[in-house]
């Protein structure tokens, strides 16, 4: 780890339980970590950290962020609001510091946002270290083709290997967002099984949002202070997708009562089979129904009864 060691100590617990949750849903042991905190990769490092087989996560300072927001914030107030009187401009910047709390990082100490992120990204490290064999396509040059998110794997299970990595705090984010999906009535919102796991992140068409760094990155991680906005204009946003893939990761092993169930599907699928194939050579076969339309209809059943089981 590079960085200030104050801000270190504070990132040190995120990577040890991180580390647990990947080799409780994923398996295996997780490459090493290099880790720097607002600063460059010193000269030779990076060959050091790549002989060693290390991912490289390059993450901003979580100093001065409260500052700067509030400072931006403040500017906003003031311009649209020059009218009010000093001390109404005053409560309402107090009003929106604290609808952020959640958000922004204050210190050095992770909030509770950036720390599920950080946990959510490594996941995605660690996910294409493990399953994205050398000599195939570099995760930023995927990204950047526009095809797929993040690595050769299809994006949803990109996804699910970093969001079962995120914290208490994120997972109830995501499981609020998807009983109120199922609240909402709306049908068009429960994706079926092939549409779920063959859909384009939505990110990718309007928004770059964290791109998993493997190997020379210089890419910096930014916080997303605004994590409910809408990206396409839509209700299937990113939001929706990430929401949709936790509950699935969830009805995976709810069902198959194993939580190394996305291990199994991650291997076969890394390697280019398709969610029916594993599921025809699954122990879980059964759990499932057998075929991946009788999965399907358990998915749709599932996750319509979701309120009850949350
Ligand atoms: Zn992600």
């Amino acid at each position: 780890m590079i960085g200030s060691r104050d801000e270190a100590r504070h990132i040190v617990p995120l990577l040890t339980r991180a580390n647990a949750i990947y080799r409780r849903y994923l398996g295996g042991t997780p490459a090493r970590v290099a880790y720097l905190i607002g600063s460059e990769m010193p000269e030779g490092a990076r060959d050091a950290a790549k002989h060693r087989d290390a991912v490289i996560i390059n993450w901003p300072s979580m100093r001065g962020q409260r500052e700067t927001f509030a400072k931006a914030m403040r500017k906003e107030v003031d311009n649209n609001f020059s009218h009010a009187p000093q001390n109404v401009r005053d409560e309402m910047l107090n009003k929106m510091m604290a609808g952020f709390q959640n958000q922004i990082s204050s210190n050095g100490v992770p909030s509770p946002f950036e720390a599920g992120t950080i946990q959510h990204e490594l996941g995605h490290l660690w996910f294409a270290s493990t399953y994205v064999s050398e000599g195939s396509q570099d995760t930023q040059e995927l990204a950047r083709s526009g095809n797929q998110y993040g690595t050769s794997a299809p994006d949803w299970l990109d996804e699910a290997s970093a969001i079962v990595l995120e914290t208490d705090y994120l997972t109830n984010v995501r499981r609020k967002r998807v009983a109120d999906t199922v609240g909402s009535g709306n049908d068009e919102l429960i994706p079926s099984l092939l549409e779920l796991t063959s859909m384009t992140h939505p990110v990718l068409s309007v928004d770059r949002e964290l791109i998993p760094m493997h190997e020379g990155s210089n890419i910096s991680i930014g916080v997303n202070i605004r994590p409910d906005r809408k990206i396409s204009g839509d209700a299937r946003d990113s939001g929706w997708f990430y929401a949709m893939v936790r509950a699935f990761v969830d009805f995976l092993i709810d069902n198959s009562g194993d939580p190394l169930v996305l291990k199994s599907i991650a291997s076969e699928l890394a390697k280019g089979a398709s969610l029916s194939d594993w599921l025809a050579s699954s122990p879980h076969r059964e759990d499932f129904g057998g075929s991946v339309d009788e999965m399907d209809r358990m998915w749709r059943a599932w996750l319509r009864s979701y309120r009850e089981y949350n």
